[in-house]
């Protein structure tokens, strides 16, 4: 996660647009984490992709009823009569949203005002 200069404006661009910002994908560390925690709801959402000899991929937000990428994470949350939002799952979020944005660059690329 970013530097001190960093301050989230909960403006929820990263998580209404995910193909553009997050990597869309879970980690071991996250499913393994969602397991321990008997987070079923979570890994309803989570496509496992296999590539063969124990190594997979998990592919997320994948709505389980339709079976298609949502670009809108299912998590998030806006607060009544705001223009911030929340996540659901602030504790057990993926890695990859503990750490985004990667950079203040990486930041002005997605479209996060949080450097501002
Ligand atoms: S886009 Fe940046 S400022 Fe907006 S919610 Fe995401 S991390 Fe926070
Ligand atoms: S899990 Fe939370 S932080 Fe990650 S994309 Fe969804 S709402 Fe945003």
């Amino acid at each position: 996660m970013p530097s001190a200069d960093f301050n989230c404006k909960q403006c929820g661009n990263c998580c209404l647009n995910l193909s553009g910002a997050i990597d869309v994908c879970a980690t071991e560390k996250d499913i393994r984490r969602w397991e321990e925690n008997d987070r079923a709801d979570i890994l309803a959402w989570v496509e496992v992709i296999s590539l063969g000899k124990g190594h997979n991929i998990y592919d997320i937000w994948i709505n389980p009823t339709t079976g298609d990428d949502v670009n809108r994470c299912p998590w998030l949350r806006k607060l009544p009569g705001k223009d911030k939002y929340i996540c659901r799952i602030q504790d057990m979020k993926p890695e990859h949203c503990r750490n985004y944005p990667l950079s203040r660059e990486h930041a002005e690329k997605t479209g996060c005002p949080g450097f501002e």
